[in-house]
């Protein structure tokens, strides 16, 4: 977990330097447009990295288990970032019913999307809207 943290933090860093070079190497004795079209060069060669930045960022490792309850919930979770946790569908529902500001986010297999206060996820994977 802490290893997964800190090769995450590398490959960030990385970016970061790489963006740096880009700036320094724009920066001398050329037209405002030719150093515009520099920067856009620069993010069509980078793109694929910050995307795959990005898309590690939101991944869920494939350790993770529930805060509460401790199971398994690499195919189905629940991210709270007001919390800073993940959860069961069970304990996520059982726990924020209550805490309608909470931002939270369903993670599937291969996608995720943010939830509603109002919504709970079901075990199987699927979105209800409770009742007030
Ligand atoms: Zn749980
Ligand atoms: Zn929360």
């Amino acid at each position: 977990m802490l290893k997964e943290k800190i090769e995450r933090m590398r490959e960030e860093a990385k970016i970061e330097n790489a963006s740096i070079e880009n700036v320094a190497k724009t920066s001398s004795n050329k037209t405002w447009a030719k150093r515009r079209e520099d920067v856009d060069a620069g993010w069509d060669t980078n793109r694929e990295t910050y995307l795959t930045a990005f898309i590690k960022h939101k991944a869920l490792f494939q350790s993770d288990i529930c805060s509460n309850c401790k199971i398994s919930i690499v195919h189905l979770a629940v991210r709270c970032r007001t919390c800073s946790e993940h959860y069961c569908p069970d304990c996520d529902w059982a726990y924020h019913c209550k805490k309608p500001f909470h931002d939270r986010e369903l993670f599937e297999e291969s996608s995720s999307r943010p939830i509603l206060p109002s919504e709970c996820i079901l075990p199987n994977g699927q979105v209800i809207e409770k009742g007030k």
